[in-house]
């Protein structure tokens, strides 16, 4: 896991803020919840090939009281906006809502009186996901954002009130990125040497 390497001498600080912050990311538990196509591609992301198992997310929950993570995948008809609102009502705080595909996120080209334009008419949205659909890379990606912004939450009133004032903000760096492979150092390269006469 590579502990042993941020653990030199076998001592680790940290706060109360982080631990709960990493608890709560460890166990990121979804809500069984799929609306339209870009269910299939968030099913094939808790397949092996995928295998979100990896971030601890490999319960799909199907009692919105034990899951913390919301993923629209798929377009919201005005019909299921209120029933999509009472699965999230149900769900216990700190929950996260994940926007996946352009139709959640907006509408899509579902620009019709039947379709919500936009989940964030119904729910607060944590993560917007584009693409139609978006591959599981991407729905991984946008989880592994969510993380990030998981990590960064501040614990109570007073921390949220001084982050806020002070103006910060959770880098997204892409995870193609972040965890990226690390490039290994080569020699540095040994400038020719230049003799007299140009030899
Ligand atoms: S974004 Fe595309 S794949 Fe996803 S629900 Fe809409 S039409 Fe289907």
């Amino acid at each position: 896991m590579g502990l042993e390497e941020n653990l030199p001498s076998g001592v680790l600080l940290t706060s109360v803020e982080k631990l709960v912050n990493w608890t709560r990311k460890s166990s990121l538990w979804p809500a069984t919840f799929g609306l339209a196509c870009c269910a299939i591609e968030m099913m094939t992301t808790g397949a092996p090939r995928y295998d979100l198992a990896r971030f601890g997310m490999e319960v799909f929950r199907a009692s919105p009281r034990q899951a913390d993570l919301m993923i629209v995948a798929g377009r919201v008809s005005n019909k299921m906006a209120p029933v999509l609102r009472q699965i999230y009502d149900q769900m216990p705080e700190p929950r996260w809502v994940l926007a996946m595909g352009v139709c959640a996120s907006s509408g899509g080209m579902f620009n019709n009186y039947a379709i919500v334009q936009g989940v964030d008419h119904v729910v607060p949205v944590d993560m917007y996901l584009p693409g139609c659909p978006p591959r599981p890379e991407m729905l991984m990606d946008a989880i592994l954002k969510i993380h990030a912004k998981i990590m960064d939450e501040p614990l109570g009133a007073k921390r949220a009130a001084e982050l806020a004032e002070s103006g910060r903000r959770t880098p997204m760096i892409p995870s193609s990125v972040k965890y990226a492979p690390k490039a290994k150092k080569s020699a540095p390269k040994t400038a020719p040497t230049v003799t007299a006469g140009g030899e």
